[in-house]
């Protein structure tokens, strides 16, 4: 799982414990991170961790409480936003009504000779190019759909050639649809030019799907930075687990200890997991979780094909038909416990998984360490 651009790019920007009070509200807390030249950078999170907040101090409409903000190195945090060489594009596309599409894409160009020494009209062409609208420079907005809208959006914020590119949830008031096509493309814009950007939704799908690297924000900030193949499989921590994906999260109890393996007590089952190299004492307390996939369901005495560890039965609660699969939400222990399966599931049915199958979100080791 390589990161995308190399892990030794020059960074392009950076925050260094930074923070955003609004009065007796820490929208920022102390958030430290760097993204590449040439990354696209995603923050997630429910709604209210941070992640416009810190946006907007990157794009310099607020200003930092505390902490620092550079650009290639050179500290801009008390710099303004129109000499921040940034391009942003917001939720409401708010292109001008009364304007052209080109005419709305040269107003970004208003400001800011155009890069590359060409004349406005081509490099109104250019960006039309790049966004697939190629032609369509004569239209005014309400002839465009709200995805074509967004682009010539981005265009506009492209125009005078910014070093990084800001977007806050361009996609939210698209359709499901759309926002998937639309995705794609602002990933394609993003790639052909190798521009920096950072990216802010709270659909932890699109951020998968999108991102070379993401940060799951949780209360002011990140709890995890990593690429979307770690995140997905490797959380941190019990927050990012639960946020991203479906999961199964539990906690139980060492009970044994045998090389890679560990027995625990989980409620008032002995299920046995793979430790992934971390220390673990007996009577520690250890969160882990697995993801839905990883469970095989069987139905009466048959068990998934988990070698016979980590079986256990589970009473169908619902289920959800989502097309291929179906999402079957199991009591267990009085825990809820997910799974995907082809068939349809009802009564008591048996579950099992492979201890290797299981990751250690956090380890407590009150109990051992005493
Ligand atoms: P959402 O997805 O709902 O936009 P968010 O993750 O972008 O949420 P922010 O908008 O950054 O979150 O807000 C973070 C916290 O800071 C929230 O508690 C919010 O109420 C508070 N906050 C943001 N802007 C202001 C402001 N101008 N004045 C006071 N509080 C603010």
């Amino acid at each position: 799982d390589q990161p995308r651009p190399s892990a030794d790019a020059p960074i392009a920007l950076e925050l260094e414990n930074a923070a955003k009070r609004y009065g007796e509200t820490t929208a920022v807390d102390d958030v430290s991170l760097a993204v590449r030249e040439g990354e696209f950078f995603t923050l997630v999170g429910p709604s209210g961790c941070g992640k416009t907040t810190t946006l907007r101090l990157i794009a310099g409409f607020e200003t930092l409480s505390d902490g620092t903000i550079r650009f290639g190195g050179t500290d801009v945090t008390g710099v303004p936003p129109e000499d921040r060489d940034v391009g942003v594009v917001f939720q409401n596309y708010a292109l001008f009504p009364h304007m052209t599409v080109a005419e709305n894409i040269a107003y970004g160009l208003n400001f800011a000779d155009p890069p590359g020494g060409v004349s406005d009209d081509q490099r109104v062409t250019e960006l039309l190019e790049l966004i697939d609208l190629g032609g369509m420079g004569d239209r005014e907005p309400d002839q465009l759909s709200g995805g074509q809208q967004q682009r010539v959006a981005i265009a506009r914020a492209l125009a005078p050639g910014p070093d990084v590119l800001l977007l806050d949830e361009p996609m939210s008031a698209l359709d499901a649809r759309l926002r998937e096509r639309l995705r794609l493309q602002v990933k394609e814009i993003q790639s052909e030019l190798g521009i920096t950007t950072v990216y802010v939704t709270h659909d932890q799908e699109e951020a998968l799907a999108i991102s070379d690297r993401v940060a799951v924000m949780n209360a002011g900030a990140p709890e995890q930075i990593a690429t979307p193949r770690e995140i997905y499989r490797r959380p941190a921590t019990r927050f990012v687990a639960e946020f991203i994906g479906d999961n199964n999260v539990f906690e139980g109890t060492v009970r044994s200890l045998e090389g890679e393996r560990a027995t625990l007590e989980v409620g008032a089952e002995t299920l046995a997991i793979d430790l992934e190299e971390r220390e673990v004492a007996t009577g520690d307390t250890i969160t882990f979780c697995v993801r839905p996939e990883n469970l095989q369901v069987g139905v009466g005495a048959e068990r998934g094909g988990s070698g016979g560890e980590n079986a256990t039965t589970a009473s169908v609660e619902s289920a959800e038909f989502l097309g291929e699969t179906t999402r079957v939400h199991l009591e267990w222990h009085g825990q809820e416990l997910l799974v995907r399966t082809p068939d349809p599931l009802s009564g008591d049915v048996a579950v099992g998984f492979a201890p290797e199958d299981v990751h250690v979100v956090a380890v407590d080791r009150t109990a051992s360490s005493r």
